[in-house]
């Protein structure tokens, strides 16, 4: 299966007429072919995109939202199929993930539908009375998507579905090991009749297509989801253009003395497990007073014996395979880094053997974790779960805000009074206080804290629109 790009309405082959493969992570077989995008393909892409602009942004706002409506049907319609293309594309589990994630995807647009109604302006009371002061919300114009792989539908969706509601048209680069999934939800926007070239997908090398569309002059604003040493190249790239960066994460979960062990444990196995931790925002550290330790250690390694690592199509599965070989091999780098220098491995640790491919990763948890360890000082983005001990809680913040990251946190006790302690001064965007730090939903504002490397503005729900548009002040002089 040859698939192309989504330019200015149509399906077209690069211009180079080359194509890259695209394989399952789970069993190596190529799932599809896909078009090796150009500099002047994504050139092409920006034309249409700005030949569109006006399709989009002059739609009454009543009319994007039922055009959201409508791609939230077609994606309903369409689910089993999205549901295992994600599955094979990019090895999460059918059963337990793939069909979550096409639910979530699909209620991003039904949510943006709704946000883009109610999104009121003020009039401005101002000193002159001859003056009538207020403010509008422009759409950005044609807009820059670049999307990871670990979230290949909510992702893209996170940007598309608020950027489509408030007027925007869009160039979106998909992450390579996942395009697959890319083109089967850019299929849905065409047959739910979007505009042409209102959203145009390219496929290809991130530094080639994703770099063109960051710099070029005719895209007017960015939004990016991937890690720090890419979004760092951009910002410097996009020079002066609005961006919205959501970038890495190294979430520190503190476990106070107080916490129930087993509880704390089961919430932070889950942290550290979903998607096999490739998420921005898993659990990576977990920092556990010493009078409870062992206690949720032993908890943990229960919970990590319970993974169901296998086949994503397999529905006993609860874990599937990494989806690439990068992401694997910096598991392997972070782990002979704490081996290295003395840290225990209690379980997994290993690449599991008897798999198709040697990309699934047994769920590991591992103590000893000390503060020079990758494991410490770096996201790992896979299913580890590192415990490091602490004795007074300036001790656990000082650990917990000593890395370059600041994503989410959590913490886990019984105390108020501790709880507003840390949610006042872990420097992260969000804290999350009894819950595991991947506790999201659509529309909670997330994103870095400034001064880390984790990104800039927040996504989710309206403050997405707010960030995915113009403030225009208008003024009026009403002198007779
Ligand atoms: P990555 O930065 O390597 O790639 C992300 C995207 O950028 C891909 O589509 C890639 O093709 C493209 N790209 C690569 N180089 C580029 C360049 N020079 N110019 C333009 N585009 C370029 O990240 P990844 O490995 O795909 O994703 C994992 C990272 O994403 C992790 O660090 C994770 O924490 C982060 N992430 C963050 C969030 C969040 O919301 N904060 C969500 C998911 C993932």
């Amino acid at each position: 299966m040859d698939l192309k790009l989504f330019i200015g309405g149509k399906w077209v082959e690069s211009e180079s007429g080359e194509y890259f493969e695209a394989q399952s992570p789970a069993t190596g077989e190529v799932i599809a072919r896909l078009s090796q995008g150009t500099r002047e393909d994504a050139r092409r892409a920006v034309a249409a995109a700005n030949e569109a602009r006006e399709r989009i942004a002059g739609l009454s706002v009543w009319e994007r939202s039922r055009l959201c409506l409508r791609i939230a049907d077609v994606m309903e319609r369409r689910k089993e199929e999205l549901a295992r293309v994600l599955s094979q594309d990019q090895g999460k589990p059918l059963r337990t993930e793939a069909q979550y994630e096409v639910g979530r995807a699909t209620l991003g647009f039904r949510e943006a539908a709704e946000q883009i109604k109610w999104l009121e302006t003020s009039v401005i009371p101002v000193e002159d009375p001859n003056k009538r002061v207020f403010s509008i919300r422009q759409p950005r114009g044609v807009y820059a998507i670049i999307t990871p792989w670990n979230f290949p539908l909510n992702i893209p969706v996170e940007y598309l579905a608020p950027g489509l509601a408030a007027g925007n048209a869009i160039v979106w680069v998909a992450a390579p090991t996942t395009s697959v999934c890319a083109v089967k939800l850019a299929e849905c926007l065409e047959e739910a009749g979007v505009p042409p070239g209102v959203v145009n997908l390219l496929t290809g090398p991130g530094p080639v297509v994703g770099d063109e569309i960051v710099a070029h002059p005719g895209t007017d604003a960015i939004g990016f989801t991937g890690s720090a040493a890419t979004g760092t190249r951009i910002a410097a790239r996009a020079a002066g253009k609005p961006l919205l960066l959501e970038l890495g994460g190294n979430g520190p979960t503190i476990i106070l003395e107080d916490a129930d062990p087993e509880r704390a444990a089961a919430r932070t196995a889950l942290g550290c497990l979903i998607n096999a931790g490739q998420v921005c925002c898993a659990t990576e550290r977990i920092l556990v007073h010493e009078r409870i330790h062992d206690q949720v250690v032993e908890h943990l390694v229960r919970c990590a014996r319970a993974v169901r690592l296998g086949m994503p199509d397999d529905p006993s599965t609860t874990m599937g395979p990494l989806n690439n070989q990068p992401v694997a091999e910096k598991m392997d780098r972070h782990m002979a880094d704490a081996v290295a220098k003395g840290a225990r491995v209690l379980t997994g640790g290993r690449r599991a053997p008897g798999f198709p491919t040697d990309l699934f990763y047994e769920p590991t948890v591992v103590t000893g974790v000390t503060t020079d360890m990758l494991l410490n000082t770096e996201e790992s983005f896979g299913p580890v779960a590192p415990v490091i001990r602490f004795s007074t809680p300036e001790e656990a913040l000082a650990i917990a805000n000593g890395c370059s990251l600041g994503l989410v946190s959590a913490v886990f006790t019984e105390s108020t009074r501790q709880a507003f302690y840390f949610a006042e001064r872990l420097r992260t965007g969000i804290v999350c206080i009894n819950e595991h730090t991947d506790y999201w939903e659509l529309h909670i504002p997330f994103g870095g804290v400034a001064g880390k490397r984790s990104g800039i503005g927040r996504l989710g729900g309206k403050h997405t629109i707010q960030e995915m548009t113009d403030l225009r002040t208008i003024v009026l002089d009403v002198k007779t």
